[in-house]
Formats: structure tokens, C-alpha cells, sequence
């Protein structure tokens, strides 16, 4: 990588002449959804070995053009993160542990055999998209702008090595509040015959292709009537690892709070990483270690287990009231997240939102 290129950081601006007019973009505020609308602009940058990341930008937001041969669509050389920008009630906007993406980029990239971006380079392309498309950072409730940075394999060649050329960028899409009736519990399936990843692969690296593996098993999933697919480990069958997008936490009877340890195949979710915060924050005992899908069903059964949850930037908390296998069923609690999850769920948004003292600098402000 060229040093000279990819030190400093400025990204040159094209205005989007047919940017959606202020009382337009206001009313898609207003219920956005999630994963629906797209802001006026994107960041774009591109790399190659001799001039490593160069040509920052940010230009209006539309299709991308690919040669047919570009690696990405033929080999999956891609990664991408996910985070959320926040307006507090002073009007300011901020990131939730941006560096956390930064460094978990640079893990994928090296699994993926991508360029490593400096992470100055990729708060500065978010700061810069922000910049050009603050106004649809939506406030109040649980309402924010997901960004999206993605980095993919853009060089047309079909031999298969690392690409020469990648292209990094990042878009933005306005978020409601994920749970519009009140938060409810989710039913997941347990997927025996697929993995998401396994022992040596991918699965700790944020990646499309880990989400292309599963989708076959969430079809399966939702046609048993869940809403979500958690996965086992791939070697024994016997360890829970996570959903397809989400990591899964486990309160017990006496107050401990359980998750699966990173296994190697395990996403490391920065909410996961946040929960296991504030949880020893409100006097939990919090461990990691392994869990295995029968100390799931007899915990749930004989009443060790009185509250399980998933977690990621999107839906943050989701509570989990179901587990549904090939062969039985059980459903817990009373309909509703429990106590300790809920408690959890609104300690971490009220951080994001800047409704709680920010104890352990986890907020960027952007502005
Ligand atoms: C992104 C992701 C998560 C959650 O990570 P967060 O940083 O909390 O959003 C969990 N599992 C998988 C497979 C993921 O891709």
C-alpha cells in the first residue's frame, strides 16, 4: 500500500443536482422504515497497489457501473459494516463506536485478502458523506440514519487472486424504530442441517457471502413459522453460535448473563461487546463461554433460563421467545421482552441517543 496516497484524508464534492427537496426527505423521515430510502449522496474511494485508497468522494447518490468481469460478482470478494448516526435532542449528530467498525473492517479485509483502510479514512468518509447529508439524520424515539460502508473486488479479471483493484464506499438509509408495535418476542429456528460458517472460514468476518450461506436456512425457518435461524457450530453440532445477522445472549435465573464465547466462526457484534458493558455496569455477572443447544432447552424447560435475546446495530434488542426445532417446540415468558432485556435495551439506546451519561466515551460527535 502507498503510504504518500493513503495518509490525509479530503474527499472533493459533486452536489446531487436532483437531491430530494427538504419537505420530501421530511416526510420519508417521518416513518422511514428500514433499508427503504437512501439519502442524496454516497462516499466513494477506490484502491489499487500503486496508489493505494485515492480519489475520495462524495457524489450523487445512483447506480454503480461494473464491468461484467469484475471479480466481486464472480468470487464474493466483499465486506461491509453497519452502523448508525444519531441526532440528540441539542441537534448534534453522533456515531456509536465508529473506531469498533473501523477495526472490525480492517479484520475482514485481511480474511477477505483485502486492502486494510485506515481508520481515519473511514471515519472521515462517513463524516464527509454526513456532512453533505446531515439533514436526514432523523431525531426522537429510536429513529437514526444506518450507514452502510461496503468494500468490494472492482477489478474486471477472472482469474481467481486478490483483486488490484477494490472499491470502498459507504451509502445511508434513514431507520424508524425497529419494533413499531411495541417490542415483542421473536421465534427462531434451529437449523440442523445448515451452517453459517465454520471452524477456518469466514464466519468471523463480516461478509456477504457468510449472508449468502444463509439464506437458504432462514427460507427454511420462516416456512417452519420462526422468524429467525440460529446456527450451531459447524464441527460438533452441539454449540450455539448465532442468528444469521445477530449474536444471542442468555439471563439466567440468578441474575448471570450468558453468551457463546467467540468460537472464531462467531461475528463479533459490537452491540454484543456493548451489552456484556453494560451489563457488569447494572450488577450482572456476565460470562462467556460455551453454550450448547440442550443447555438451551432444559434451562428454558426447568426455569434456569428465564430470558433469552439477540442483538446487532439494527433491531439492537430483540427478544427471543420461541425455539423451534425438528421435533419440539418451546415458548417462555409471558409474551413480552422480559425484564432483564428490556432493562439492557434501554440502557444502550439511551446511550445512543444521548439520553444517558455516555460513561465509557462511546459516542463521536460528527459536527
Ligand atoms: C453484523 C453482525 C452481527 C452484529 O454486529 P453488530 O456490530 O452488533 O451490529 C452479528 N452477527 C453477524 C453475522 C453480523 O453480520
Amino acid at each position: 500500500m502507498n503510504a504518500m496516497t493513503t495518509t490525509g484524508f479530503a474527499a472533493r464534492f459533486e452536489q446531487n443536482p436532483a437531491a430530494r427537496p427538504d419537505a420530501e426527505r421530511d416526510e420519508i423521515l417521518a416513518d422511514p422504515g428500514f433499508g427503504t430510502y437512501f439519502t442524496d449522496h454516497m462516499f466513494v474511494a477506490d484502491w489499487t497497489p500503486a496508489d493505494g485508497w485515492h480519489d475520495a468522494r462524495v457524489v450523487p447518490y445512483g447506480p454503480i457501473t461494473l464491468d461484467p468481469s469484475a471479480a466481486v460478482l464472480h468470487y464474493a470478494q466483499e465486506i461491509f459494516e453497519g452502523l448508525k448516526a444519531y441526532r440528540h435532542d441539542d441537534g448534534a449528530v453522533y456515531l456509536f463506536r465508529p473506531d469498533q467498525n473501523a477495526a472490525r473492517l480492517q479484520r475482514s479485509a485481511r480474511r477477505l485478502a483485502l486492502p486494510e483502510l485506515p481508520t481515519e479514512w473511514f471515519t472521515g468518509a462517513i463524516k464527509a458523506l454526513l456532512q453533505a447529508d446531515g439533514g436526514w439524520v432523523p431525531s426522537g424515539g429510536e429513529k437514526s440514519l444506518y450507514l452502510r460502508p461496503f468494500m468490494y473486488a472492482s477489478e474486471s479479471f477472472l482469474g481467481v487472486r486478490p483483486a488490484q483493484r477494490v472499491t470502498f464506499s459507504v451509502i445511508a438509509s434513514p431507520a424508524g424504530a425497529y419494533f413499531k408495535g411495541g417490542v415483542k418476542p421473536v421465534s427462531i429456528w434451529l437449523s440442523t442441517q445448515y451452517s453459517r460458517a465454520g471452524a477456518g472460514g469466514t464466519g468471523a468476518a463480516k461478509c456477504g457471502g457468510n449472508y449468502a450461506a444463509s439464506l437458504l436456512p432462514q427460507q427454511e425457518g420462516i416456512a417452519q413459522g420462526c422468524d429467525q435461524v440460529v446456527f450451531l457450530d459447524s464441527t460438533e453440532q452441539t454449540y450455539i453460535e448465532e442468528l444469521g445477522g445477530m449474536n444471542l445472549f442468555f439471563v439466567r435465573a440468578d441474575g448471570s448473563i450468558v453468551t457463546p464465547e467467540l468460537s472464531g466462526s462467531i461475528l463479533e457484534g459490537i452491540t454484543r461487546d456493548s451489552i456484556l458493558t453494560i451489563a457488569r455496569d447494572l450488577g450482572h455477572d456476565v460470562v462467556e463461554r460455551r453454550v450448547s443447544i440442550d443447555e438451551w432447552r432444559d434451562g428454558v424447560a426447568d426455569g434456569s433460563i428465564t430470558e433469552v435475546f439477540a442483538c446487532g446495530t439494527a433491531a439492537v434488542v430483540t427478544p427471543v421467545g420461541t425455539l423451534k426445532w425438528d421435533g419440539g417446540e418451546l415458548t417462555w415468558g409471558d409474551g413480552d421482552a422480559g425484564k432483564v432485556t428490556s432493562d439492557l435495551r434501554a440502557a444502550l439506546i439511551d446511550v445512543q441517543h444521548g439520553r444517558a451519561d455516555d460513561r465509557h466515551g462511546w459516542m463521536t460527535a460528527v459536527n
